[in-house]
């Protein structure tokens, strides 16, 4: 099956064709360690990771690389601030960042590469850099030349005006040219830095992932390079032109990928409207595949709003789904693919509400489905495809117990059911009726099968 991506570097959806059809290469902008990551960072990783799916079902071997940025100057404030080194902070910060996107269904990438230990690659490109004359020392800062770069904005489309605009650089006087950027800053005595051949001192952001995607890919291209929309320049655009010069001009990469914001109550979400929405704290009002769902619930190039009724939404949602996998749970699913349909939608450019509204599909036949190799099928489909868009791979019956109301207090329900069995053994009907009306009246649907009593959440 073809997959067609949209390619920001030329503007048009193409057919997704790596380098090695044996082994695609993968790399996304991941996390700057230093405080709980927020709903917008959690788009591009999970994102990117129904893309790593997509990609695992298409071809022999995926290597998917995504970094962490563990130095920097929001980093070097808040270890100054609080009095401890960098990687008390930076350790810290990941280890929230695995779990929360743990908990999103994000796999863990292949390669996890950390700027602190990259410092020699970063060095080491650099120095090639200024030997080309694509770079410049002044005062312990090194800076990249953008005119040496003629194609500088091919990725950004962004003319000349508007870039330096867009650099926010109150032209400093060692830069020859005011678009150049950092590639290496001093440090004093008491900040976070190596040494190298320019001083003491620390990288600059840009230089970062161009140094850790050689190390990881070698030269030449990768074939996909993904992150948030906000990244395409300064930060890739850079990133184009460091890898391109050092590289004597070899083609960096293949296929440019970038998601829409996220915002909130379709506000933009900012420290000033007090309305940045933390992943950390919507794990303790929703179940994480709920907030993946709705995360994947607008194409990933649109903007996507977040609310509390998209919340509640993808919960009912996940509902019907798991009832309906459930209603399965007498057939041993069929090891098959998901659907053709399913697959097409997200083959072209990840269309996940499409990809949504078919696994409903298959949720829909088999709620209508009696043939038991039907059934079978049906199951191992629903299986199969919500693994795709990493849903639906809990044990329904756990997620209909708590999936809907994270406050259901599942012992004290057993309790009113046994005392429920025990009205019934005596044959108490008021009792047993007055009990049911109680449990529904909290939302608690119960359901007598075979002298077995099972509950779950009415959505
Ligand atoms: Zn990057």
């Amino acid at each position: 099956m073809d997959i067609q991506l949209y390619n920001t570097l030329t503007r048009q959806k193409e057919v997704f064709q790596p380098l090695d059809p044996q082994r695609v290469t993968m790399y996304v902008c991941g996390p700057t360690v230093y405080n709980y990551a927020h709903i917008g960072n959690a788009r591009p990783a999970v994102v990117f990771d129904t893309l790593y799916r997509l990609l695992q079902k298409n071809f022999p071997q995926v290597v998917y690389a995504r970094n962490v940025t563990d130095v920097d100057d929001r980093i070097n404030k808040a270890a100054k601030d609080q009095g401890v080194p960098i990687s008390a902070i930076t350790e810290k910060y990941l280890a929230v960042y695995h779990a929360d996107m743990d908990a999103l269904g994000v796999l863990p990438p292949g390669i996890e590469p950390k700027v602190t230990q990259h410092i020699d690659a970063i060095i080491s490109m650099i120095e090639r850099l200024i030997a080309n004359g694509h770079a410049y020392e002044k005062d312990g800062q090194v800076l990249f030349h953008v005119p040496s770069f003629k194609k500088y904005g091919q990725l950004s489309r962004r003319d000349r005006d508007e870039m330096i605009a867009g650099a926010r650089v109150d032209v400093a006087a060692y830069k020859r040219d005011p678009a150049d950027f950092t590639l290496w800053k001093p440090s004093d005595a008491e900040m976070t830095g190596w040494d190298s051949p320019w001083g003491r001192g620390r990288p600059g952001w840009h230089i970062e992932c161009s140094a850790m995607i050689e190390r990881s890919f070698g030269i030449g291209p990768i074939d996909l390079h993904g992150g948030g929309h906000d990244l395409i320049f300064p930060h890739h655009e850079n990133e184009l032109a460091q890898s391109t010069c050092a590289h004597n001009g070899a083609q960096f990469c293949r296929t440019w990928m970038h998601n829409g914001f996220v915002n909130i109550n379709a506000e933009k979400m900012s420290k000033s409207l007090g309305n940045v929405t933390l992943v950390h704290d919507l794990l303790k009002l929703a179940p994480g595949e709920a907030l993946r769902l709705v995360l994947l619930s607008a194409h990933y190039r649109q903007p996507l709003d977040w609310t509390e009724n998209a919340v509640r939404d993808a919960r009912t949602q996940l509902d019907r789904l798991y009832r309906a996998l459930d209603s399965l749970k007498d057939v041993q699913a069929i090891a098959t693919a998901a659907p053709a349909a399913f697959m097409a939608a997200l083959a072209d450019d990840l269309n996940t509400p499409k990809a949504l509204a078919e696994l409903h599909q298959i949720a829909n036949a088999a709620n209508k489905a009696t043939d038991p190799a039907e059934r079978a099928r049906l199951k191992g489909e629903l299986v199969a495809a919500g693994w795709l868009i990493g849903l639906l791979q809990q044990d329904p019956a756990a997620w209909l117990k708590g999936g809907t109301d994270a406050d259901v207090d599942a012992a004290a329900i057993e309790a009113l059911i046994a005392e429920r069995k025990a009205a019934r053994a005596r044959k108490d009907w008021a009792e047993s009726d007055r009990i049911r009306d109680e449990l529904a009246a909290r939302g608690i649907l119960l359901e007598d099968k075979a002298g077995e009593t099972t509950w779950r959440v009415a959505s």
